[in-house]
């Protein structure tokens, strides 16, 4: 489970083509990171992953099945932004709950999943704080917390490191590595960081206006990247 093929997948805003028939099979269980120049459309084709935006054009399949027309809840997906909206008034614990509060679910199930995830990111001692007395770091756990908690098989992330500093960062790059291994989930990172894209991807997708520019391990794209455009990316300066 958590299989995902893009099969010439086209958005258009009007008369403006972001994604221009980008075509990609994501293995169950594999970390695959988008990296590309800003506005080369990584948000938007993770929305329309996520069911947040329609395509224009082109299919979305998860296990084998067109998800085109699912509402977002029933895709399967959980999705983690830089920009973590949490409630300010709310506990960790609650916060953490809140999408399982909304599926109505049990209070015993509740409390078994909340208190499972908080162990697995650290959070078990914060459970009954308040986000304002958390660091960003700990905030951005919470964050991934409530996307654990829903069970996905695909996890979309749309640079969720990018507001920490460089220290954080680089715990979180390895705790979220951990993760990835620790559920086995399908992951699809986007980032402009080369350092996280190098260090976390099983492959890694270059964007560049729209299309992909290139697709391979990270060593393979360091190494023998297509063009000059991934080699500035990525490649190794030469
Ligand atoms: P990235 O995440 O790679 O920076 P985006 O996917 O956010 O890029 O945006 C790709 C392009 O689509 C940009 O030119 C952006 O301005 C445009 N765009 C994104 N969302 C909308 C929208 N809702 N309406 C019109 N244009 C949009
Ligand atoms: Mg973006």
């Amino acid at each position: 489970m958590g299989q995902l093929s893009l099969k010439s997948v086209i958005k258009t805003f009007g008369e403006f083509e972001v994604v221009k028939g980008v075509s990609l099979d994501v293995h169950e269980g594999e970390f695959v990171v988008f990296v590309g120049p800003s506005g080369c459309g990584k948000s938007t084709l993770l929305r329309m992953i996520a069911g947040l935006e329609h395509t224009t054009d082109g299919d979305i399949v998860i296990d084998g099945k067109r998800v085109n027309d699912l509402p977002p809840v029933k895709r399967g997906i959980a999705m983690v932004f830089q920009s973590y909206a949490l409630y300010p008034h709310m506990t960790v614990f609650e916060n953490i709950a809140f999408p399982l509060r909304v599926e109505k679910a049990p209070a015993d199930v509740i409390k078994k999943k909340v208190e499972a995830a908080a162990a697995i990111l650290h959070l078990d001692t914060r459970l009954q704080q308040k986000p304002g007395q958390l660091s960003g770091g700990q905030r951005q756990r919470v964050a991934i917390g409530r996307a654990i908690v829903r069970e996905p098989e695909i996890f979309l992330f749309d640079e969720p490191l990018s507001n920490l500093d460089a220290a954080l960062r680089a715990d979180m790059r390895i705790e979220l590595t951990r993760l990835h291994k620790q559920l086995g989930a399908t992951m699809i990172y986007v980032t402009h960081d080369q350092i996280e894209a190098m260090t976390m991807a099983d492959r890694i997708v270059v964007l560049n206006g729209g299309h992909i520019a290139q697709v391979g391990a990270p060593l393979e794209l360091y190494h023998k990247p297509q063009n000059t455009f991934v080699a500035g990316f990525i490649g190794n300066p030469r």
